[in-house]
Order: C-alpha cells, then sequence, then structure tokens
C-alpha cells in the first residue's frame, strides 16, 4: 500500500518566551523554554495524540502548528508548505488546511452571534469554499447536521446550549472550510464525563467521514487512547517518549509516562488514591532547573549521568523502529496493562 502523504511536519519547534519582572519598566529576568526541539509528523488520516500535564508546552505547540505565533526557531510545514515562507495572505489561505478546537467552548463562540452567524463567519472569509451555488445558510444547515443538531439550533445564542451542544459548534466551525488537520486542544477536557464520550465519538466519526487528521491534546492519556494512533508524551517543553500506541500503552519506557500511565489508571478507579506518584512539579525558569534531564527532580530513578546533558530522543531497544524516550534509564519491561 501507497504511504499516505504527510500533511503536517514539525521540526525542532522551539518557542522561548522572555519572563518580565517591573511594574514601570518591564526588566527581562529570564527566559520560558515553552516548546523545545518538538518534532513531529502527521500524515493524511493519521491522529497523534500530545500528552503532558498543565505547562508542558502543548497549547504553545498547538499555535505554532497553526502558525498563530512564529516559532523561535523550528519549522512547520503544513500540506507542503513552510509557513515561514508564506505570507500574510498565503498564510489565511493556509489556514482553510488546519483549523482549531478549542477546550473551553464558552470562551471560543462570541456570544452577541447566532449560531447561524458564527458558522457564516468562515465563508465570508472564504467564499470560495461554499459549493457551487450553495448559499453559506445551506452549509450552515449541512454543518450542524454534521456535528449532530438540528436546523432550529441555527438562531440561537451560545448561552442557551449546554456545554456539549457548544462544543458541537466549536468542531462545525472548525470543520467549515473542509480542512485536512484539525488541532484539538483539550476538547473535552471542560466536559462532564457522560457528554465526553459523545463528543470524541463526534470527533471519530467526522475523521472517517472526511478524512481528516488529528493533532489531540489532553493531559489525560486514557483519553487520547480512544483517538491517537501514535503519541508524543510531552515535559517540560520537549518531547521525551513518542511511539505508536502500543508503543506508549503497553510498553512505555519513560518513567514519566508511566506515572501517567498509572494516573490515567487510578482516575479509571483502578486504584483509588489520593496520593500521586512522584514530587511535586518542578517549576521556575530554564536556569533553576539546570542542565540534564529536566524530569530528574521527580524521578525515583534518576542518577548521576541524568545531571549531566539532557538526554536526547533514542530507539528504544527490542521496541518498535518509531518507539523512542529521551531517559538514562528507561524500563524495557511491559507496563502490565
Ligand atoms: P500547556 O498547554 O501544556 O498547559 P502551555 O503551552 O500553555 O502549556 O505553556 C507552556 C509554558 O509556556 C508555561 O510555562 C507557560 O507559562 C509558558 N507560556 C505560554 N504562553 C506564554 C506567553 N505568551 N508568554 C510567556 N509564557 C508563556
Ligand atoms: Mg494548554
Amino acid at each position: 500500500m501507497a504511504e499516505r502523504p504527510t500533511v503536517l511536519a514539525a521540526t525542532s519547534l522551539t518557542k522561548v518566551y522572555p519572563i518580565r519582572r517591573g511594574v514601570i519598566w518591564k526588566r527581562t529576568i529570564g527566559e520560558v523554554r515553552a516548546v523545545d526541539g518538538v518534532t513531529l509528523t502527521l500524515r493524511a488520516g493519521e491522529s497523534v495524540g500530545i500528552v503532558g500535564e498543565s505547562g508542558s508546552g502543548k497549547s504553545t505547540t498547538a499555535r505554532l502548528l497553526l502558525g498563530l505565533e512564529a516559532p523561535t526557531s523550528g519549522s512547520v510545514e503544513v500540506t507542503g508548505d513552510d509557513l515561514a515562507g508564506l505570507s500574510a495572505r498565503q498564510l489565511r489561505r493556509k489556514r482553510r488546511d488546519i483549523q482549531i478546537v478549542l477546550q473551553d467552548p464558552y470562551l471560543s463562540l462570541n456570544p452577541r452571534m447566532t449560531v447561524s452567524a458564527i458558522l457564516r463567519e468562515p465563508f465570508a472569509i472564504h467564499p470560495d469554499a461554499l459549493a457551487p451555488n450553495q448559499s453559506s445558510r445551506q452549509a450552515v444547515a449541512g454543518l450542524l447536521e454534521q456535528v449532530g443538531l438540528g436546523p432550529e439550533f441555527a438562531n440561537r445564542y451560545p448561552h442557551q446550549f449546554s456545554g456539549g451542544q457548544r462544543q458541537r459548534i466549536g468542531v462545525a466551525r472548525a470543520i467549515a472550510l473542509r480542512p485536512k488537520i484539525v488541532v484539538a486542544d483539550e476538547p473535552v477536557s471542560a466536559l462532564d464525563v457522560s457528554v465526553r464520550a459523545q463528543i470524541m465519538n463526534l470527533l471519530l466519526d467526522l475523521r472517517d467521514e472526511l478524512g481528516l487528521s488529528y493533532v489531540f491534546i489532553s493531559h489525560d492519556l486514557a483519553v487520547v487512547r480512544q483517538i491517537a494512533d501514535k503519541v508524543a508524551v510531552m515535559y517540560s517543553g520537549s518531547v521525551v517518549e513518542t511511539g505508536g500506541r502500543d508503543d506508549i500503552y503497553s510498553r512505555a519506557a519513560h518513567p514519566y509516562t508511566r506515572s501517567l500511565l498509572a494516573a490515567a489508571r487510578r482516575r479509571a478507579g483502578a486504584v483509588p488514591s489520593s496520593r500521586t506518584d512522584t514530587a511535586g512539579r518542578a517549576s521556575g525558569s530554564d536556569a533553576t532547573l539546570g542542565a540534564g534531564c529536566r524530569f530528574r527532580w521527580r524521578c525515583w530513578k534518576a542518577d548521576d549521568a541524568c545531571a549531566g546533558s539532557p538526554p536526547k530522543l533514542e530507539p528504544v531497544p527490542g521496541s518498535s523502529p518509531d518507539h523512542l524516550v529521551a531517559c538514562y534509564c528507561p524500563d524495557a519491561d511491559d507496563s502490565g496493562e
């Protein structure tokens, strides 16, 4: 079978923000490497999950992939074009190919616009996205149907909807221009557990129907498992482990991935516990974290080697060739699921 084309490729993506202090005169007192050397590729119809705790750089990665911010270094290629080489106009046009679904449908929908107006907006910017002889009203009706909402919803306002319905509108807006890639940043994290499954099923159905590729971001490995063909685990701005689903869920090699798996199992009720598995989150600027592996402050396996140069992503011995881990003392045994 021919390999499916690559639709998204990020290479050594890095984003550094200055840390500023001061009320009148802002002084730069340090920097935070929000994203540090992230490389990932996505083929047509494939889904990659990005997992990591709050502050690990997931949303910044999302903004870089969408071209909403420019990376400090590294590159993003969307459907064959390097975003850095595009004019503002070309970048706008490129946005048809890559769209975002945000965590909080409450914040991402204009409260003063009807659903119909919200969903017509993309077509005002890209009228050529309408089918021949199709009105934007017809397109809106089609979108509502695709996300499982009746036509009667068109003239209502976002506050008249439940959280799940609002997220359906967020999804409808994201697919309006028939993108090839949807970046979903914690799309179900703000929803009640009972509603989550419905939205996950909607995303899965739309993937099959429209041939979408997803970058699916979550802090919860259990959620990512439902949708991702491959997974990248981020810690403190970097990918510390990546691989296919089975690599991550059955053969996790990084201590951090293992702690996330344990946390997901506890949430599922397997082992009720209020104890967290690792020590408190290390925080602070790069200067305070020092050199070496950034996870070592929380790692029960850390030794002297981990304080030296930071570990690079390397193939996990005995696993599949796509399974990479950045750790000097990875686990090689089965993680026992
Ligand atoms: P996540 O989505 O995984 O929670 P983020 O990408 O939002 O992580 O943030 C990663 C790090 O970058 C955090 O330390 C955050 O405080 C910092 N950060 C994100 N955006 C900015 C910004 N615009 N300016 C300064 N720091 C930022
Ligand atoms: Mg985030």
